[in-house]
C-alpha cells in the first residue's frame, strides 16, 4: 500500500481544507462525504470519490474523520462497523471527553484503534505547522502516524487517555467563547456610547493582551488553594462589576452577561470571600450543587 495515502471522511469547511492540504501534498487522497458533491472540487484535484462508506474505509488503514460530532460517527460506521477491523481512526470532530472514551471503546471491540484530535484553528490555518492540534490515545499509534498529521497542523500529544485532547480542547473553547463573547458585550456597551468597533480595538486588545500576566500571578496560588487578598479583595470585585452592570443598564444593552458575573461574585460573598482574591470563586464553581 502506499504509504502516503490517507481516507477524509467528513468535508464540511475542516475536511475539505484538509483533504485539499493532502493532496497538495501529493497524498493520494479518498474522500466521503454523506452530501458526496461536496467532494467535487477535491475530486477535480485529484482526490478519490469513495461512493460508499465501506470503500471509504477499505481504501486505507488512516481514516480521518472531520464530523459535526461523536453521534454523526456512529451514524456513519455503525452500519459499516465489519469493516472497522484493523483501521485507525484519527477523529478531528469536537465532544465531550466522556463521549470520546466511549466511542475509542466502540471501536476497540471492533478491531479499530482510536486517535482523538481537538483542532485549535479555523479552516485557513489548516497546512500551516504554527497551527496546533491536541491529540490523545495509544501513543504508538499516534507516533506511527504523526508526519502524516503534522501535514495538517502542528502536534500535541496530551497523553493516552483518549478523552484527554478533548478535554484540553473544551477547556480552551471554554476560555474562547466566554472572553469572545465579553468582547462583544463591551463593544455594543461602546458602541450604544458612539464608540465603533475599529476606535475599540487597540483598547479591547490591550485589555486582552494583559491576561497572560494575571493568570501567571495567580497561578501558584491556585495550585496551593490560597487566596489572600492582598492584591485584589472579593468586595472591591464586587462594587467593579456592579458598575459594569449598571454601565450597561444606562447604554440600553442586554445584562445577561455582566449579570451572571455579578451573581457568581454574590456568590462568593454570600460564602465569606469578601476579603479574599476574587480567585477565592473558584471554590464556588468547585461547590457547584447544580
Ligand atoms: P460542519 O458541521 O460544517 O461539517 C460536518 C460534516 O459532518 C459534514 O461533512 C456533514 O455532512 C457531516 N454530517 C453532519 N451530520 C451528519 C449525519 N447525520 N450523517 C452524515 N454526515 C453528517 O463542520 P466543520 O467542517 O466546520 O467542522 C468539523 C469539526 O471540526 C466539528 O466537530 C467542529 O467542531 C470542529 N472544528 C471546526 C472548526 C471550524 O472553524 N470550522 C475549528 C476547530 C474545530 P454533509 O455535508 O452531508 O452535511
Amino acid at each position: 500500500t502506499n504509504c502516503k495515502s490517507v481516507t477524509v471522511m467528513g468535508l464540511g469547511p475542516m475536511g475539505q481544507a484538509m483533504a485539499g492540504v493532502f493532496l497538495e501534498c501529493g497524498y493520494a487522497v479518498t474522500v466521503w462525504n454523506r452530501t458526496a458533491s461536496k467532494a467535487d472540487e477535491l475530486v477535480a484535484k485529484g482526490a478519490t470519490r469513495a461512493s460508499t462508506v465501506h470503500e471509504a474505509l477499505a481504501a486505507n488503514e488512516l481514516v480521518i474523520l472531520s464530523l459535526t460530532d461523536y453521534d454523526v460517527m456512529y451514524a456513519i460506521l455503525e452500519p459499516a462497523s465489519r469493516n472497522l477491523s484493523g483501521k485507525v481512526l484519527v477523529n478531528l470532530s469536537s465532544d465531550t471527553p466522556e463521549k470520546v472514551r466511549k466511542a475509542a471503546k466502540w471501536l476497540a471491540g471492533r478491531g479499530a484503534r482510536h486517535v482523538t484530535g481537538g483542532v485549535q484553528v479555523p479552516p485557513s490555518g489548516i497546512g500551516k505547522s504554527e497551527s496546533s492540534t491536541y491529540y490523545s490515545g495509544p501513543r504508538e499509534v499516534f507516533e506511527a502516524h504523526r508526519e502524516t498529521l503534522e501535514v495538517l497542523t502542528g502536534t500535541d500529544y496530551r497523553g493516552e487517555d483518549p478523552g484527554l485532547a478533548m478535554l484540553y480542547y473544551q477547556i480552551q473553547m471554554d476560555i474562547f467563547w466566554t472572553s469572545m463573547l465579553s468582547y462583544l458585550h463591551a463593544l455594543a456597551v461602546a458602541t450604544a456610547n458612539g464608540i465603533t468597533a475599529e476606535q475599540f480595538l487597540p483598547y479591547a486588545s490591550a485589555t486582552l493582551s494583559s491576561l497572560p500576566k494575571f493568570v501567571e500571578f495567580y497561578t501558584t496560588r491556585l495550585d496551593e488553594g490560597k487566596h489572600p487578598g492582598d492584591v485584589d479583595r472579593l468586595a472591591m470585585g464586587l462594587a467593579s462589576i456592579e458598575h459594569v452592570v449598571h454601565t450597561t443598564k444606562d447604554a440600553g444593552i442586554d445584562i445577561a452577561l455582566p449579570a451572571a458575573v455579578l451573581e457568581i461574585f454574590k456568590r462568593g460573598m454570600e460564602n465569606g470571600h469578601s476579603g479574599d482574591s476574587f480567585t477565592s470563586l473558584i471554590e464556588i464553581f468547585k461547590n457547584s450543587i447544580r
